[in-house]
């Protein structure tokens, strides 16, 4: 054994926050030294130390990954036990447990019909690798023909150049990337949801309304079919692109006319995968199998940083033969142990099944207390699925003060946009989940007065 390093002395909060000012660089934000900015101590269950003092409970999941909570004793002693064995290791030409384990255990639980998985190291990546397999799919079927994507507006897919290349195309990222950017099809966002089983406040369309966009659909697949290598949609649900729920009779029939014209679908599981939804995955709606599916966030339980790409065994064989023989895609952490151990402890603490009762509680109780908001003037709609429940307001929100009002009351959300919504752990108890309905109900008379 070789000797530890001594450990660091703590450094206080004063200082932490100064360092990190003049050293680091926060997601989607600027180094402007006004922004809003925490330092978190530790975490236990669904509650986040903060290093000034503060208790808050999380909302978010750490960006809808955190499923068990924090410090959760079985994912601890699943990243100890591995560490102890081996922290990495490459993945070219090696293998090991924790990897070939998680990957049979992934084949198991998602839909039938995917049957390989390729490990990434980030969502994003995922995709990445979900658009590469398409595309190296159709070279190796001699139809290289079929090289573009249709995606949906609204859809969410990652940050890398060609996942913001099948996201919405009138945000902030197209425009700012303009002409840098593959060019893709695109299709209006799926119709609200018409389910009787999903809860909008809103007014949702009809059967109508739904077969004039599913004709849509049909007449672009059908006219496009020859250049379409694949159709990637967010099942259910598009998350980042506006917490915005549809129709999952909307998926089967896109389902259906991907196998009849010839295009292959990518499901992006990455925030709908694992139970947010109710159902363990967001085509389990619609009792689909896509071709090709992106996992990631929580994955590990929102431990560390894992994604995974599943495809079809025709796929896989495809490219396996095809002129290139491999799949252009190999990360330096792919497949990473600790990951993987994590990963699995995480599908077995799924696997005891008390996820889906977990997730229909918070379901319930988020319907009564956010739809009992719908008439706050501020409002306009509420909306719940699953474990996710949303707020979406008239006006975009004031950050840089409604943040630290949030943290006043106690919880920590990230609302953007016109969105104030949450997605907590599922193990976040009733008077928990209640503190953060009520903490939402403050921020919309604050919204409103500021
Ligand atoms: N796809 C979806 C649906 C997502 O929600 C996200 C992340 N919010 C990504 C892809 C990208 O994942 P990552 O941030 O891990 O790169």
């Amino acid at each position: 054994m070789r000797p530890s390093k001594p450990v660091m002395p703590p450094m206080d909060n004063h200082t932490l926050l100064a360092q990190d000012r003049q050293y680091v660089w926060h997601p989607y934000s600027n180094i402007s030294p006004d922004n809003p900015l925490f330092a978190v101590e530790s975490a236990e269950a669904c509650t986040l130390h903060l290093a000034n003092g503060q208790r808050v409970i999380d909302g978010m999941s750490s960006w809808w990954s955190t499923i068990h909570g924090y410090n959760h004793p079985t994912l601890n002693a699943a990243v100890s036990e591995q560490l102890s064995k081996m922290a990495h290791v490459m993945f070219g030409g090696l293998t090991h447990e924790p990897a070939v384990r998680l990957a049979k255990q992934l084949v198991e639980m998602t839909p039938k019909g995917l049957d390989r998985v390729f490990f990434a190291d980030s969502g994003s990546i995922a995709v990445e690798v979900a658009c590469k397999m398409a595309l190296q799919y159709w070279i190796g079927k001699k139809q290289p023909e079929k090289s573009r994507f249709l995606a949906f507006e609204g859809g969410y897919h990652g940050d890398t150049f060609g996942t913001m290349s099948v996201c919405d195309p009138h945000n902030g990222m197209h425009g700012l990337f303009a002409g840098r950017l593959a060019n893709n099809d695109f299709l209006p966002r799926p119709l609200p949801v018409f389910d009787t089983n999903i809860t909008t406040s809103r007014s949702t369309c009809t059967l109508e309304d739904q077969h004039t966009h599913l004709g849509a659909l049909k007449k672009h697949i059908q006219s496009n079919a020859k250049h379409l290598a694949a159709v990637i949609i967010e099942p259910t649900v598009q998350n980042a692109g506006g917490m915005y729920f549809y129709s999952p009779e909307y998926l089967k029939q896109l389902k259906i006319l991907c196998e009849e014209y010839d295009v292959l679908l990518i499901a992006d599981e990455i925030a709908t995968g694992f139970g947010r939804t109710g159902k363990l995955f967001g085509c389990d709606h619609a009792g689909l199998s896509p071709d090709i599916m992106c996992l990631g966030k929580a994955l590990t339980g929102g431990y560390m940083t894992l994604a995974a790409t599943l495809c079809s065994d025709d796929i896989a064989q495809t490219i396996s033969q095809s002129e290139a023989s491999v799949l252009m895609h190999g990360p330096t952490f792919m497949g990473n142990p600790l990951a993987c151990a994590t990963a699995n402890a995480s599908l077995s603490i799924l696997k005891e099944g008390h996820w889906l009762k977990q997730v229909s509680g918070i379901e319930q109780q988020l319907k009564e207390q956010l739809t009992a908001l719908k008439d706050h003037e501020a409002v306009a709609d509420t909306r719940v699925l699953g474990a996710i429940g949303v707020i979406e307001l008239k006006q975009a929100v004031e950050m840089k003060t409604l943040q630290p009002f949030i943290v006043e009351q106690g919880i920590w959300l990230r609302p953007f946009g016109k969105l104030l919504y949450t997605m907590p752990p599922y193990i976040i108890q009733q008077e928990e989940l209640q503190k953060i309905t009520r903490g939402m109900a403050a921020c919309l008379d604050f919204h409103m007065a500021s």
